[in-house]
């Protein structure tokens, strides 16, 4: 996974490489997917939700350019997958997953895992971030948002780093939003396609309801499946 889909296309941090190389991606799948664990793939956890592709996190990952000790806000837990790699990087994670029973399975698994910095999963509506635990030195967000939800930038401490996938349903840019005091420098890292974000600063659920969003999906259709 690491050599033929992470390093082969073009992930250069070789913390990242290796925190990944250690993980076993295979707990944080549905056991029957186990075999599937180290493809090039999003594969779906419960409530049709998913566990991102390798290459996307090891790319969100290089982008927040994690250092230890850093205070990070996920916005999405899902598997509990990435914030164990920012944990593993030595990173202080506080992640916010909506649906309380995908927060309570990414909490015990990781309490089974060494993970060198910590992770505290609550549950809640992300979109407008945690201002309780607010600065941030990182904001991940790993669901798809219409437009960079707007309490965000804010909740960045100088120089923090903001990175979240942006646009409609059928594809987003993977978007960089840098803090320089009270200015936002915005960068566009490339096209993606997740799940969406809900809730205040997301998508509508009626609205996604209505539309076709590329998320349920088995998995022969590989091609159109969201991180
Ligand atoms: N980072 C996850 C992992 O490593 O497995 C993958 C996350 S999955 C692609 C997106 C997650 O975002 C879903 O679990 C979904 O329930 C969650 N989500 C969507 N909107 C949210 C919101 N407003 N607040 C918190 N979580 C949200």
């Amino acid at each position: 996974m690491v050599d033929r889909q992470l390093r082969h296309r073009g992930i250069a941090d070789e913390r990242v490489l290796a925190v990944m190389a250690s993980l076993p991606r295979e707990l944080f799948i549905p056991p029957k997917l186990e075999a599937h664990a180290y493809m090039d793939d999003a594969l779906p956890i419960d409530l049709g939700q998913t566990i991102s592709q390798p290459y996307m996190v090891a790319r969100m990952t290089e982008l927040l350019q994690p250092t230890p000790g850093m205070h990070v806000l996920e916005v999405g837990t899902g598997s509990g997958y990435q914030a164990a790699v920012l944990a593993r990087l030595g990173c202080s994670v506080v992640s916010i997953e909506r649906h309380a029973p995908l927060a309570d399975a990414a909490r015990d698994r990781l309490e089974g895992l060494e993970l060198g910095g910590s992770v505290r999963v609550v549950v809640g509506d992300g979109s407008v971030g945690r201002p309780e635990d607010a600065p941030f030195d990182a904001i991940i967000v790993t669901a798809a948002a219409p437009v960079v939800p707007r309490l965000l930038p804010g909740q960045l401490s100088d120089g923090g780093r903001l990175v979240v996938p942006v646009g409609p349903s059928q594809r987003q840019e993977l978007t960089l939003v840098t803090r320089h005091g009270d200015d936002f420098e915005t960068r566009d890292c490339g096209g993606c396609v997740f799940v969406p974000l809900l809730g205040a600063a997301g998508f509508r659920e009626a609205a996604v309801g209505r539309r076709k969003w590329p998320g349920r999906q088995s998995l022969r259709s590989r091609p159109e499946r969201p991180e």
